[in-house]
């Protein structure tokens, strides 16, 4: 982008300067000597210019070698560091930093070197670097230095930005910023803690690093994180005005100023660490506690804030925790990747069945961009999922235009009209073959011949439904998850005859709309309803051992897991859980417990009916206060337990490609606790021989059920 303006701006003359950039990048790890031979330069280009001011402006394009996206490893660091070492201050009027990608700025620090680390003190010596780096940078004093931001600046990205005097952002939606190393288990670690904290109000500091949330560039600029926001056409005249000396800086207000003295900070700390609590625990996420207490002790004006940072990160850096939360992002980026195996683009989506899934999935796929018409039987089925497009895209847009728009693309079917012209179709109707068969006959004869034809089914194998079809090779299961706009994975579930070319646009499609998609063999219950249901039925074994049910979900939560087995069966429906029981009893040996039956009897089927095993208020369960105090480590165990000897289960069976499909999919579609890495990581890291143990003795004590898997001998094999 930022090249392109320049060229454009037929006022600038742009004279390359002694370090161009090179062709033919290689991907070898430099070494510092290498690196401060100028001609090694592979990461990054210079150019320089006379503004129409007549003003020197030197511009560092960073463009990472074979790879979409900007992001900092050693080879990049040393790179910047031997440019800025080059780099006189005599001879240029202005230092401007700006990628030259137009996927965005700079991602963050690159994943794979902290994946590939060989433990906690070779990253420490790469976050050493940054700080030496970023710190040259920020010495540079005669001349000021201004970070050019359009798209992601994340991360290290951001904290680059911070180590410039000055930033602008370009108007874009793509734009976003932020510091999201929180979710890495980590803290801001290249100066971040020190300059986001005086360059914006603090407690908009901490928001964004315990949240790890991303800002909008509008956003930004009224907090003080960047120093302009400019429509893309007007950058050059916004770099020539900085260059100038012609930029402001948003000045301190007394509340800006009076929350990082020290009295003060000793007060906010008490509410941050209560809401942080409220999310997460201290002894599975020390990050944000770790932050907050930073901020009481030091905050961003401490004297030696850059070292005190450094000893906080490598403190961190010890914990399992972030080792594991880096896993969870390749996890998350490995699954993204699988939407690239196919370039198909959907533009029309045809929904059959209106209801809680159904409706969720065409409302998601409409926020996403996709025009979508929604069948069901009556107006009567259909006006819920209208109702909750409204809300959906009103939260997700908060523009009226954007999200009467949206609107505009959801299209109420009851006739089906849509079948005939959309590129897939997606069957979210009753859970009932005979219903779904019928459905699928009349999709294969009225759809596109190339669409999509795919069903939403949660327990039944492909062949089943697909008895009536004549092509079944088209027949795919793209199966969400509830609440759809929450639950990041998306299974698309194949058997023998499902064609190959239909997986990956599946894929495709699911990447589309901003999903993970992971492939899994169809089978009753596919991966994770299957892993679920050992889980869910333990609990309801604990109720019918009179256990409260606020007690079941204390002993789940403590683990980790974001709902218990309760509140999850309630959430999911008792009747959908009851099906899917039913359907998997049939081919594996569960016992479908009576209290479950009886609920479903009596209508009571959970958050959709105001009752299920909690009471429900505006859709939030009643629960008895204090009953995180009564559970046992036992019980927890019992939970978690099932649910790691199913998931083995799966795994020997080979359901999904590999432990880290499967540990995604755990992850992404269960919520299982993110800081284990996923079951699999989880058994890994506690080793074979001390779960082994735990199995047995629970097994001698519970019985069968608590038998290990034989899947446990292929963890401890590889
Ligand atoms: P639901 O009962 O809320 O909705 C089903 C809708 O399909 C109803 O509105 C009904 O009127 C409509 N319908 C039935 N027959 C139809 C037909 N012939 N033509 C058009 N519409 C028809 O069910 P749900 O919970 O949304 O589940 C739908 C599907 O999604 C099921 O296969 C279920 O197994 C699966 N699923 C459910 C969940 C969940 O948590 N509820 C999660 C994943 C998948």
């Amino acid at each position: 982008m930022t090249e392109t303006v320049l060229q454009s701006n037929k006022s600038t003359s742009i004279n390359e300067t002694s370090v161009t950039r090179k062709t033919g990048c290689s991907m070898n790890q430099s070494t510092v000597q290498d690196a401060k031979n100028e001609n090694q330069i592979k990461n990054w280009y210079v150019k320089q210019e006379k503004n129409s001011a007549n003003k020197t402006v030197t511009w560092f394009f960073i463009d990472k070698c074979e790879s979409s996206a900007n992001s900092m490893n050693t080879e990049v660091l040393l790179e910047l560091e031997t440019l800025l070492n080059q780099f006189d201050e005599s001879k240029s009027n202005g230092l401007v930093i700006a990628s030259g990608k137009s996927s965005g700025f700079i991602a963050g620090a690159d994943i794979h070197s902290l994946r590939q680390a060989k433990g906690p003190d070779e990253i420490m010596d790469f976050i050493r670097l940054g700080h030496r780096v970023y710190d040259k940078l920020a010495a540079i004093k005669q001349v000021p230095t201004i970070a050019l931001i359009s798209g992601f600046c994340l991360g290290g990205g951001m904290e680059l930005a911070l180590a410039c005097k000055y930033r602008i952002a370009v108007d874009t939606p793509k734009t976003r910023l932020g510091v999201p190393e929180v979710m890495l288990g980590i803290h801001p670690g290249w100066g971040g803690t020190v300059r986001l904290g005086r360059a914006v109000n603090q407690l908009n500091a901490m928001d964004l690093m315990l949240t790890g949330r991303g800002v909008r560039a509008k956003q930004a600029k009224r907090m003080g994180l960047v120093d302009a926001v400019v429509p893309e056409r007007v950058v050059s005249e916004a770099v020539a005005s900085f260059v100038d000396g012609k930029g402001r800086k948003k000045k301190a207000s007394f509340w800006d100023k009076l929350q990082v003295t020290s009295p003060m900070r000793q007060l906010l700390a008490i509410p941050m660490r209560r809401q942080v609590q409220k999310k997460v625990n201290e002894k599975h996420y020390p990050a944000p506690f770790a932050i907050i207490d930073w901020f009481k002790k030091y905050g961003p004006y401490a004297k030696n804030g850059l070292n005190i940072e450094m000893e906080s990160i490598n403190k961190l850096l010890q914990h399992d925790t972030t080792k594991q939360l880096v896993q969870v992002f390749y996890l998350r980026e490995h699954l993204k990747n699988q939407a690239k195996a196919s370039d198909a683009k959907f533009k029309h989506l045809h929904v059959i069945g209106a209801g809680v899934m159904g409706g969720d999935i065409a409302n998601w796929a409409v926020a996403n961009g996709m025009t979508v018409t929604l069948q069901d039987r009556s107006p009567e089925s259909l006006s819920p999922a209208i109702g909750r497009a409204h809300k959906l895209f009103q939260r997700k847009f908060k523009d009226r235009l954007l999200a009467r728009d949206a609107m505009d693309r959801l299209i109420p079917d009851l006739e089906g009209d849509g079948l005939k012209k959309a590129d897939i179709i997606i069957e979210a109707a009753f859970e009932n073959l005979d219903v779904k068969r019928e459905i699928f006959k009349n999709v294969e004869e009225n759809a596109k011949p190339d669409a999509i034809i795919a069903t939403n089914t949660s327990s039944f194998p492909l062949n089943e439904i697909s008895a009536n079809m004549n092509n079944p090779e088209r027949l795919v299961g793209i199966h969400f998850f509830n609440p759809v706009s929450k639950m990041p994975l998306v299974e698309v579930i194949y058997n023998e005859q499902t064609s190959q070319d239909v997986v990956n646009k599946s894929h495709a499609f699911v990447g589309q709309i901003d999903k993970l998609g992971l492939s899994v063999k169809s089978s009753p219950g596919f991966l994770v309803n299957r892993v679920l249901m050992p889980f869910l039925n333990e609990g309801m074994i604990l109720m019918e051992e009179g256990v409260d049910v606020a007690v079941i979900d204390a002993a789940a939560k403590d683990f980790g897991m974001p709902m218990g087995p309760v509140e999850l069966a309630d959430t999911v429906g008792l009747d959908v859980c009851l099906s899917v029981a039913k359907n998997l009893a049939t081919h594996y040996d569960i016992k479908i417990p009576e209290i479950l039956s009886e609920k479903v009897k009596n209508g009571k089927l959970g958050v959709k009916s105001g009752e299920g095993f909690y009471k429900y208020q505006k859709g939030k369960a009643i629960k008895p206060k204090g009953s995180n105090a009564k559970h046992s480590d036992d019980m927890t165990n019992r939970l978690v337990f099932r649910l790691l000897n199913e998931t083995l289960a799966c795994y020997r069976e080979g359901l999904v490609a590999s432990s880290d499909d499967v540990d995604a999919g755990l992850i992404f579609g269960a919520g299982f606790a993110p800081y284990t890495g996923g079951p699999l990581q989880y058994i890994k890291s506690k080793g074979v021989e001390s779960i082994a143990s735990t199995f047995d003795d629970l097994s001698s004590r519970y019985g069968e059920r608590f038998k290990p898997d034989e899947g446990l001998k292929l963890i401890s094999a590889e």
